[in-house]
């Protein structure tokens, strides 16, 4: 027996090695060891038929909210995981570092899941969601939310950031500014919420090539659209720049008119994710599946919707060595520690 699992007879959807045909993939000791058009069942201990079905590297959700219990947002990880094909989930910015250590022993530690972390700029997190965490900057200390970054670095991916005017109030790009600060302290990008009062070619000139503008199809006002429909020319440089457009899908953060006028003009998301929260589970987002059949429903294809949520996932939390993949010697759930 030279394996644990052996998957047979599926269609393997692997973007990152340009890889969409019938194969078998075996796994042992929790790592990818062979994909190959034919491996024998008996060299397996476990061999679990993927006829008719799809074969992908574990999904990447970049934009979740998974503090249960702590935050007004968060969901069990674990409860949607195993039923979604995701096998990483990052929270974006539930935590800060006032809150960061029950994140890690409550969350993090006790979950099947792998779940990555943006450290939010205010200190508070996303506590309490129905006011805005950065009307009073003073809830902002970048030196200490770059040390939470830095001082756990297996678990911590960036910086959070929302900016829009009910989280931010009179503030304008300020609590950016902030972000940017830490965010360069630990080397690391910053996921900004883009949203209606804060004008986006304020946000769009502030970021940085890496950096993750999250909400990019949401059309509340100031959004990457004009009233005649055309993508600003703001959002076109920054995607030049290597700023990376994130669907986070939300609960009031994707709407189907701007994705297509978009898409319609070559605009398209880089990464697709949930946004996924208490607000949205039952509904309009469920799971990130769900979200990437949008996409498709909107023109792109079944390989570009993985190769968004899982490769270009992997390479914006910068895990791409690790994560996002079949590659041989992967882990088919990678430990954090
Ligand atoms: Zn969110």
């Amino acid at each position: 027996m030279n394996y644990d699992i052996l998957l047979k007879g599926g269609t393997v959807v692997d973007p990152a090695q340009n890889l969409n045909a019938n194969r078998d993939v075996a796994i042992a000791d929790g790592a990818i060891a062979a994909i190959d058009t034919d491996i024998p069942k008996d060299a397996a201990k476990q061999t679990i038929s993927a006829k008719n079905q799809y074969v992908t590297p574990g999904l990447i959700d970049i934009h979740t909210h998974v503090y249960y219990g702590v935050t007004t947002w968060g969901i069990k990880a674990d409860d949607i995981c195993p039923i979604s094909g995701t096998t990483t989930f990052v929270d974006a910015g539930s935590a800060s570092w006032a809150t960061f250590p029950g994140f890690r022993e409550f969350i993090v530690e006790p979950a099947q899941t792998h779940i990555l972390n943006y450290v939010h700029i205010s200190g508070i997190g996303l506590v309490y969601g129905p006011v805005g965490e950065m009307h009073d900057l003073s809830y902002a200390d970048p030196d200490l939310v770059a040390d939470t970054l830095k001082s756990n670095r297996d678990i911590t991916v960036g910086v959070k950031v929302r900016q829009g005017k009910m989280q931010v109030g009179n503030n304008g790009v300020e609590p950016l500014k902030l972000a940017i600060q830490a965010a360069e302290q630990a080397n690391m990008p910053v996921m900004c919420h883009i949203g209606e009062g804060v004008p986006l070619p304020d946000v769009l000139e502030l970021m940085r090539p890496g950096d993750v503008i999250t909400h990019c199809f949401q059309g509340n006002g100031d959004n990457i659209i004009d009233e005649k429909g055309k993508i600003i020319p703001e959002a076109w440089q920054a995607q030049q720049n290597s700023v990376i457009f994130d669907v986070g899908h939300g609960a009031g953060s994707f709407r189907y008119e701007v994705a297509q006028r978009a898409m319609e003009q070559g605009f398209i998301s880089d990464v697709i994710s949930t946004d996924l929260h208490t607000g949205n589970i039952n509904g309009p987002v469920y799971d990130l599946p769900t979200t990437l059949s949008k996409l498709v429903h909107l023109g792109l294809t079944l390989e570009e919707v993985i190769e968004k949520s899982t490769i270009n996932a992997a390479k914006t939390i910068k895990r791409e060595n690790q994560l996002g993949h079949l590659k041989i010697g992967t882990y088919s759930r990678c430990c954090s520690s």
